[in-house]
């Protein structure tokens, strides 16, 4: 596994900290392991894939919604212990 430069920098997870990890997992079969390594992503990548197989361009207010998104999932990530249910 490549280490997170940003990670390694702050030891703070950026938004896609855990996604090397989550597609090991989702190879494997192990859906919920890789859900909860990286849920932002898990959520997001399939829904901007879809996204961008309806329209087939990426316009300049649609990146930087997806940025902002992006932006908010790092730090949300960092002030919120998020984890899967005990
Ligand atoms: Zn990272």
């Amino acid at each position: 596994m490549l280490p997170c430069p940003f990670h390694m920098l702050t030891g703070l997870d950026c938004p896609f900290c855990g996604g090397q990890r989550m597609v090991v997992e989702l190879l494997h079969g192990h859906f919920a392991e890789a859900f909860w390594l990286n849920p932002g992503l898990a959520i997001g990548a399939p829904l901007m894939t879809l996204w961008w197989l309806k329209h087939r361009e990426l316009t300049s207010n649609a990146a930087l919604v997806i940025l902002a998104i992006s932006l908010a999932w790092g730090v949300i990530r960092n002030l919120v212990n998020i984890a899967p249910p005990a």
